[in-house]
Order: C-alpha cells, then sequence, then structure tokens
C-alpha cells in the first residue's frame, strides 16, 4: 500500500478513513466526503486492541472483511487497508504514550480507562503508515475527534481533521457496527435513545433547567432494567466541559447506555 501511496503524482491528495469495519452507511458516508475532497481515498479497518478496555467487547466485535470490502467496492473507494495486529503493532516499534489531558478523565474518558490511549496510538500510528492530507472522523463519536485533533495538534501531525455528521437510521439510532450485536427486541428499545435526546434538546430550549432534563433522563432509563446509564452530560461543544446553564448554540448532549449488553453512545448538538 505505502509502494502505491509514493507512487502517486505528488500533487495528489490523500483522504483517510479509519475504521474497524463491520461498515454501515455511517462509515460510506466519511468515504463519499473523503472522494468529494481527496485525489485519493484510502479507507482502514483495523479493530484496534488497544482500544479495549473491556476484553469481551473485543471478542465480539463485528468482523466481516468480505462484505465491507464489497461495500467499499460499490462506493468506488480507492483502497481498503486491512492490515494485522502484527503490522500496525510490530514488536520493534517504540510504544510511545500519548498525553491525551483533561479529555482523557471525563465522558468516555473516565468511563473506559485507557481507551483515549488506544485510540491515540492507533490513529497515529495509521496516519504515520497512510500519511494523508485529510482524515474523516465521524461525529458519532464526538468526544474521539476533540482527542484526535488535540493530538494533531500536540503533536503537530500533518493532516488537516475533518469532521461529519452523525447518519442515522429512519428511527433515529445513530448507526453503529455495535447495533448488529443487539437482539430484535434490544433494537426496537435502544431507539430511546435517540428520542431522549431529542426530547431533553427541546426541554432546555424552553428554559427547563439542566437538572430537570438529567433527572429525566435518569428517571425514563431506570423503568425498564434492559438499560443500564453510564452517563449524561450536557456539555460545552468546544471543550466538552459541564455546562451549569445551557448555552445555545454551544451545547452539545452526550449519552452513553448498556442496551442488554450492549454498550451504545450518542450525542445531539444544539
Ligand atoms: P468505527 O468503525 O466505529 O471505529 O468508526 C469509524 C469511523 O466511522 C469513526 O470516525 C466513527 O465516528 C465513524 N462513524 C461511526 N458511526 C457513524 C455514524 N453513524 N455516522 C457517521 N460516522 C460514523
Amino acid at each position: 500500500m505505502q509502494d502505491y501511496l509514493s507512487n502517486l503524482p505528488n500533487n495528489y491528495l490523500i483522504g483517510f478513513v479509519p475504521t474497524m469495519g463491520a461498515l454501515h452507511q455511517g462509515h460510506i458516508s466519511l468515504v463519499n466526503y473523503s472522494k468529494k475532497s481527496a485525489n485519493v481515498t484510502v479507507c482502514s479497518i483495523f479493530v484496534n486492541p488497544s482500544q479495549f478496555n473491556d476484553k469481551a467487547d473485543l471478542e465480539r466485535y463485528p468482523r466481516m472483511p468480505e462484505k465491507d470490502s464489497n461495500l467499499l467496492k460499490e462506493a468506488n473507494c480507492d483502497i481498503l487497508f486491512l492490515p494485522d495486529v502484527s503490522e500496525i503493532y510490530p514488536s520493534e516499534l517504540d510504544n510511545s504514550v500519548f498525553n491525551i489531558g483533561y479529555l482523557d478523565t471525563i465522558l468516555e474518558g473516565k468511563h473506559r480507562p485507557g481507551h483515549f490511549a488506544g485510540v491515540a496510538q492507533v490513529v497515529s500510528r495509521l496516519f504515520s503508515i497512510v500519511k494523508p492530507n485529510l482524515a474523516f472522523f465521524g461525529s458519532k463519536d464526538y468526544q474521539q475527534v476533540k482527542v484526535v485533533e488535540w493530538i494533531t495538534k500536540l503533536y503537530k501531525l500533518p493532516v488537516k481533521i475533518v469532521s461529519c455528521p452523525i447518519v442515522r437510521e429512519k428511527d433515529g439510532l445513530a448507526m453503529s457496527s455495535r447495533n448488529m450485536l443487539l437482539s430484535t427486541k434490544e433494537r426496537e428499545y435502544a431507539t430511546i435513545i435517540f428520542a431522549l435526546l431529542s426530547t431533553v434538546a427541546q426541554m432546555l430550549k424552553n428554559n427547563e433547567p439542566i437538572n430537570s432534563a438529567k433527572l429525566y433522563i435518569n428517571t425514563t432509563l431506570t423503568q425498564n432494567s434492559i438499560y443500564k446509564l453510564e452517563y449524561f452530560e450536557v456539555a460545552n461543544r468546544t471543550n466538552l466541559m459541564p455546562q451549569l446553564n445551557f448555552q445555545p448554540n454551544n451545547t452539545v448532549l452526550l449519552i452513553a447506555c448498556y442496551v442488554g449488553k450492549i454498550r451504545l453512545i450518542d450525542n445531539l448538538e444544539i
């Protein structure tokens, strides 16, 4: 792949879409954004062990490279990069630890210790292999985009990070590779996540206090034991710090919630 990329004309822009596979239209939307701005689009599929803080989650993570490859072909993606763990993490590699700062101590960082260190490790490694001009990430993983922007700036990585909108199912559920792990019943129950975010957005716009919004989410989800709320936060869109008072146009609602055994995240910018 590196030979192929190094033989491209010098002025070609390389667009990069890193994924963990089990692709859906959310991933394909990133490929489409890349194709609009870059001359060559590379999509990687790599289930990165170092970002899983839960071993069972890593083991059950869906893997279907052939189906993924066909989807990428249909989307006219130029290159699929499907490396082995040993290619990404050869034993001689210097395993530098990234400073992720306070982002590692809140929300996803707080609840998934080591997760963002793993994300930073794999993203920087993939960047050093693919050397993209542009890299496309989904705002579905809102905090992840902030972490990637942070390390890009801190370590002066020569790439522009592009954040792309969330693609949802018709009933509002954010597309996710993990959705296919839900049973039919759990899949129906999962629609509550986006419904709650939409209701709370309306509550805040109606000047209801943030605490009432949090209480509403808590009481609704505790009514059914299929759910386990991990966090819900009303945060500043730029730095993800919790807001005490709703600030129109500068707020993001972030949620992580188990439906059965499957942990789902979502967010909504207001
Ligand atoms: P993943 O394979 O889950 O690691 O995701 C790979 C990339 O696709 C990340 O940048 C995600 O944020 C993005 N992505 C995942 N789901 C969606 C979605 N529903 N809409 C937009 N982007 C998404």
